[in-house]
């Protein structure tokens, strides 16, 4: 099988990250694509929640819930440890020998992606999917993708998607600003948000949240 790795902190989940796995399962033939969230790495907390592996795993399962070829990856899930990728990739490729594996990431991603530890044993495991986060991205992203490939060989395609300018970052601080955050993510997720009182200051309930008459 050919299986789409859509790798990274999902905190939260939204449809720039679902739209990526949409595009890549249609536009390579692949039949599968994992979500895979990476762990809580102790140095690193975005936010007190002491949850927040849970959470961040519980709303991709609520994000893909009704895409048959959608799967939610737990490799990588641990609290308090970190995983490196080419590790993920090297121990996902000795699991499943038969499968052929693609790595979905964002031009940031791409563009980072020498910092990362072992970047170089990544790129036997997978082919990479780039995706473009904006237009100023293409010119430098195709230069990116050919120094890639010619130091390292990598395999590297270019993943063409609407582009989105929508971050978790973003939503975070909109939901903690009590912005709205719907149409961005699903409305599953943004229910689960709510619920949870996820990225907010103060733990209170909020009006703008309540039921509404649609009759005037
Ligand atoms: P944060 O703002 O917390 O960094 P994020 O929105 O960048 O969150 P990540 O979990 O960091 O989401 O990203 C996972 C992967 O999805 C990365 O490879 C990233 O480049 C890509 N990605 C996220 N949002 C978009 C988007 N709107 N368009 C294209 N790629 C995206
Ligand atoms: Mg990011």
């Amino acid at each position: 099988m050919k299986i789409g790795i859509m790798g990274g902190t999902f905190d939260p989940i939204h449809i720039g990250h679902l739209l990526l796995g949409e595009f890549a399962y249609e536009e390579f033939g692949l039949d599968e694509i994992w979500y895979l969230p990476n762990g809580n790495p102790p140095h690193k907390q975005q936010y007190e929640e002491k949850d927040a592996l849970k959470h961040r795993v519980e709303m991709i399962r609520r994000a893909i819930k009704d895409v048959p070829y959608f799967k939610l990856c737990l490799h990588e899930a641990k609290e308090n440890s970190h995983s490196y990728t080419y590790k993920t990739m090297q121990e996902l490729n000795a699991l499943y020998p038969d499968n052929d594996f693609y790595f979905i990431l964002g031009a940031d991603s791409l563009f980072s992606i020498e910092d990362w530890k072992y970047f170089r044993e990544i790129f036997p495991t997978c082919t990479i999917l780039a995706a473009m986060r904006d237009d100023k991205d293409m010119t430098d992203m195709k230069e990116k993708m050919q120094e890639l490939e010619q130091k390292y060989h990598a395999k590297i395609r270019l993943l063409q998607v609407p582009l989105l300018d929508i971050s978790s970052t973003m939503l975070r601080r909109r939901a903690s600003n009590g912005q709205s955050i719907c149409y961005m993510v699903p409305d599953a997720v943004a229910e689960y948000i709510k619920k949870h009182y996820l990225y907010q200051k103060r733990k209170q309930d909020d009006s703008r949240f309540g039921e509404h008459s649609k009759e005037t």
